[in-house]
């Protein structure tokens, strides 16, 4: 993952639609890019308090929202609180840890062929899709 394209990205993005960068907005843009275990709206606002101490976790929401708006973050929602990721913001597979909670990312090739077959045969339209894999991480399996 190039983190320093994606950003590029992601700020090129916002600027044609006329938003506003302040510094703090470019470090929360720079703390989802760069964390890669989809992290939570906490968890970047706890990361950015150092150096954005006046910075409120309601701006790091505005900020997902934005990003949501144009496109370039994808919310995993669970029942108690939902993480982020702006990395890969399409729909893709995902394996969840069910002792520590890691999120992991699969691209395997031949994914979204499969998504599509399921459609076509109801004669559906994809919009997005979902698919969490439970179980162990190779850490919590050792
Ligand atoms: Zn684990
Ligand atoms: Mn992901």
């Amino acid at each position: 993952m190039d983190t320093r394209k994606r950003l590029d990205h992601i700020i090129s993005v916002l600027r044609e639609r006329g938003n506003r960068l302040t510094p703090q907005r470019i470090a929360i843009l720079k703390a989802f890019v760069e964390h890669d275990g989809h992290p939570t709206a906490e968890q970047i606002h706890a990361g950015i308090r150092e150096s954005f101490p006046t910075t409120s976790l309601a701006t790091v929401y505005k900020t997902i929202n934005l990003l949501k708006e144009v496109g370039e973050i994808m919310e995993l929602e669970f029942d108690s609180s939902s993480r982020f990721d702006a990395r890969i913001p399409h729909s893709h597979p995902h394996m969840i840890c069910t002792r520590c909670g890691a999120i992991m990312d699969s691209d395997i090739e031949g994914f979204d062929a499969i998504i599509a077959r399921i459609a076509d045969d109801a004669g559906f339209s994809v919009t997005s899709h979902r698919f969490d894999i439970f179980g162990l991480c190779a850490d919590c399996r050792k």
